[in-house]
């Protein structure tokens, strides 16, 4: 019954939008539904960290949007990262990964996986004869990211996941920057896709998640890892990622075309030494990333300043729209400096192996109107020179 005295009826009162189910346990009528529950033999919800029907809803969602059979949500991409390897490479097993892949991943392999008995190799993923070699040695995984950070440099995910058949080896790409609008992994032969959801696809810098999508049987394995590390995450993020990606065809769309406008504009302008952005023309991948993507390729942009660090110093300080920030993929637009956050605790020699010079940001293109988001960047770049 509701308040009104009625009896709900699926046309009338059911909730536009899903409860929160802000709980962290379920109780049971005997001991007997409590069995069957425990051996999976009837559904139903048990614990918080087990999952919460917010969960659930949300796996659903991103597993038909990657085209997956299955999808486990985590509280971060972290631990979305961290449950695939731990679950699936083991001590004397050999893990092979992009030495451009994305920072916190590389970090996890060198300094916890490694310790766990697991070989780890980097090769640079855009050179074919280098991964062809790496793959003569057995390998249980490789692990690359569709655009690698911050450098936007297009990994073509074709070839190599024909390699890494042909080497026996699980390939796993994180779709994070290319969001599964423009691009989906699994088509071109991905084990797994992973994301951090708390960056394009929940797109409001509100909450924090991660998802691994792929066959039931490993994504089975993944979840319970990802129990065993209580790694789930809370109800109310996962709502609020499950509420994001009701507009995320519509941002993304937003997003690329602003930023291909923007990477146009920044490529003429006198003070940009350099823009790295796959819509470009005269981007190194832009022919691969034209077969590779659709509707678009990304809100991400990278670009160098001529002036190097004391320019950058300047031109943050000298907008006014644009956020300096340590995240990507939001509504609202923001940059930052590699050299100096996620990125500074490398060596100089070691950076610009990654093509990471001193005047590097990187931007995320936003909904902000593309000509405001113009008027501040030009500002700065003014600025930034005085
Ligand atoms: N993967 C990529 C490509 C990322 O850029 C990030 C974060 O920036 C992550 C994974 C980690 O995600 P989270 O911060 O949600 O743990």
């Amino acid at each position: 019954m509701c308040a009104s005295g009625t009896t709900p009826n699926a046309k009338r009162d059911m909730p536009l939008a899903p409860p929160i189910w802000q709980t962290s346990a379920f109780s049971y009528p005997d001991l007997e539904t409590m069995e069957a529950l425990t051996a999976g033999e009837v559904p139903g919800y048990i614990y918080a960290r087990y999952g919460l029907p917010n969960h659930l809803q949300l796996e659903r969602v991103l597993a038909a949007l990657e085209g997956a059979e299955a999808a486990v949500v985590t509280a971060s991409g972290m631990s979305a990262i961290a449950a695939t390897l731990f679950a699936l490479a083991g001590p004397g097993q050999r893990v092979v990964a992009d030495s451009h892949v994305y920072r916190g991943t590389r970090l996890l392999l060198e300094q916890d996986l490694a310790r766990f008995g697991v070989r780890v190799d980097f090769v640079d993923c855009g050179d074919r004869a280098a991964v062809e070699r790496t793959l003569r040695e057995p390998a249980r995984l490789l692990w690359v990211d569709t655009l690698t950070n911050p450098t936007l440099r297009v990994r073509n995910l074709a070839w190599l996941s024909a390699l890494a058949r042909a080497a026996g080896a699980l390939f796993v790409v994180d779709n994070t920057f290319a969001t599964p609008i423009h691009c989906r992994p699994l088509a071109w032969g991905a084990t797994l896709v992973v994301h951090s959801t708390t960056k394009m696809l929940g797109g409001h810098h509100d909450a924090s998640g991660g998802v691994v999508a792929g066959p039931a049987e490993l994504i089975e394995a993944i979840r319970r890892q990802v129990v065993r590390f209580g790694g789930r995450g809370g109800a109310f993020d996962a709502w609020l990622i499950q509420r994001g990606l009701v507009t995320l065809p519509l941002r993304v769309a937003r997003s690329s075309a602003s930023a291909l406008a923007l990477a146009q504009r920044l490529a003429a302008h006198p003070t940009v030494q350099r823009v790295s952005y796959p819509g470009l023309p005269g981007h190194p991948e832009h022919q691969l990333a034209e077969r590779l993507f659709t509707g678009g390729y990304g809100a991400v942009v990278a670009f160098e300043l001529a002036g190097g660090e004391p320019a950058v110093r300047r031109f943050l300080r000298a907008l006014r729209l644009v956020r300096f920030a340590e995240t990507l993929g939001g509504a609202i637009t923001t940059v930052v400096h590699p050299a100096t956050t996620s990125h500074r605790a490398l060596a100089p020699t070691e950076r610009t192996a990654l093509g990471i010079s001193d005047g590097l940001l990187r931007l995320s293109v936003g909904l902000e109107d593309p000509e405001e988001l113009w008027v501040d960047l030009e500002g700065a770049l003014v600025a930034s020179n005085r």
